[in-house]
């Protein structure tokens, strides 16, 4: 099986081998196209199915079992390249669960929903996904170095493969806007780490302007090989749901790769059969963070930028790097683009959180996007619906803590306690929950 590299925008093609992130003739963004696979439809089906026996191995020992068990790899014939085993850098990641949580569903107003928590990846982020496929194909092409610009969770992924693929990593994030969380994630698993005087847009800029330069193979969004991974998750949701699509999927956006990629998995899915019909996908900004929303409402008559603002670190973004090929996606899947107050997020995470979920609160922009739409009757009250949960709970320690601040008025605030050292304290806090 052949990969080639090609232009988004004017089809020139690269080899499956080029580092260039962008075509030379254009400067476009690459995808990925793959020969047709050998089987298609129920056989492709049937395939995948067969390889999750394969998910749970007693131990994992090197690439070989750790590529069998990974819920990325398992969709190779269509969305990744054609890489041994061995050769593969995975963890494994992928599997995540899809939970069913009645307290959710009712929050949303939405009593099909379902969660698909891409946090249970073993970094805590669907980051993962991608980074599997960037860091194996970082050591096919032989760098020397890695490096991203990051909001804090692509930093995180990429120190975690990249101390298992033994290349040194380089992060850029922005100085004092990164979670603890990931910001913790990426100095343990020992990437040098840059605090960028300036935002995640900057970050980009930079690394983007200097990856080539410096000879150093740069793994944002804008890599078709991460995007081809995070093409996975897409169709684990719909194994998961035994190949019959749901009316909608919800996912945070930010820069807008995972939106692109959701698309992408579902235009394979539907043209080698594998489904009959794709679901909606509603992709949900942080108002402060909204410029893709902005131009859906304009119906993408331009491209906008803004100055990106929430509490929602992981779409803290105001220059979205996909956005033509994600404005490609919502027409094609006749999708919708919203955005959602800090509030909303917030109140959201706390749901998910109370029902013993958890996520970071960007992951939560999904489900309250779910509830918006829900309530302005653009989704119906009893469509099948999966959210996105992108992020893990403790990524975002300190979202956590100011929302549950002793004397915080938030509508599900649990703030602690703090009692004397006594029986008779401790029995007055017992009687006030038990009533
Ligand atoms: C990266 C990330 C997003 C946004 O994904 P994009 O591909 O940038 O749109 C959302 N949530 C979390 C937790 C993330 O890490
Ligand atoms: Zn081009």
């Amino acid at each position: 099986m052949t990969t080639v590299q090609v232009c988004d925008a004017c089809g020139t093609t690269l080899g499956e081998l080029d580092p260039r992130l962008a075509c030379p003739s254009c400067g476009g963004l690459l995808s990925l196209r793959h020969d047709a696979p050998a089987v298609r439809g129920a056989d492709l089906r049937r395939l995948f199915d067969a390889r999750l026996d394969d998910a749970r191995p007693a131990y994992v020992a090197g690439g070989g079992t750790a590529a069998r068990a990974s819920g990325v790899w398992r969709f190779r014939e269509i969305v990744l390249p054609d890489v041994g085993d061995d050769a593969i850098v995975s963890q494994p990641e992928g599997n995540t669960p899809l939970f069913r949580r009645e307290s959710v569903a009712q929050w949303a107003g939405a009593s099909s929903l379902l969660l698909k928590h891409d946090g249970h990846n073993p970094s805590g982020s669907f980051k993962d996904r991608g980074m599997t496929v960037a860091l194996t194909q970082a050591r096919r092409i032989g760098a020397r170095a890695v490096a991203c610009a990051s909001t804090g969770n692509t930093s995180a992924s990429l120190a975690m493969y990249a101390s298992l693929a033994g290349i040194p990593a380089l992060v850029f994030v922005p100085a004092a806007q990164v979670a603890l969380g990931k910001l913790a994630q990426t100095l343990g698993y020992g990437a040098r780490t840059l605090l960028v005087r300036g935002d995640f847009d900057d970050c980009l800029r930079l690394v983007r302007d200097g990856a080539e330069r410096l000879g150093i193979y740069l793994v944002n969004s804008v890599n078709p090989f991460r995007i081809a991974g995070q093409q996975s998750c897409v169709l684990e949701i719909l194994q998961q749901l035994a190949w019959n699509p749901p009316d909608w999927i919800a996912l945070p956006a930010g820069n807008l790769g995972n939106t692109s990629a959701f698309g992408a998995a579902l235009r394979a899915a539907k043209a080698l059969g594998v489904v009959d019909r794709v679901p909606r996908l509603l992709a949900v900004q942080a108002a402060g963070a909204a410029p893709f929303a902005r131009g859906f409402r304009e119906g993408f008559a331009e491209r906008r930028r803004v100055k990106a603002e929430t509490v929602a670190t992981a779409i803290k973004i105001g220059d979205p790097a996909s956005w033509d090929r994600a404005r490609r996606v919502i027409e094609e899947t006749d999708g919708i683009v919203t955005d959602v107050s800090d509030a909303d997020i917030l109140e959201a995470k706390a749901a998910i959180d109370a029902a013993g979920v958890g996520c970071e609160p960007a992951s939560a922009a999904s489900v309250a996007g779910v509830r918006r739409m829900v309530a302005e009757g653009v989704i119906a009250p009893d469509a099948r619906v999966v959210a996105l949960l992108t992020g893990h709970v403790l990524k975002d320690p300190g979202a956590l803590v100011d929302y549950h601040a002793p004397g915080s008025t938030r509508p599900l605030a649990n703030a602690p306690v703090e009692v004397d050292a006594s029986l008779d304290a401790i029995a007055r806090v017992v009687d006030a929950v038990g009533r």
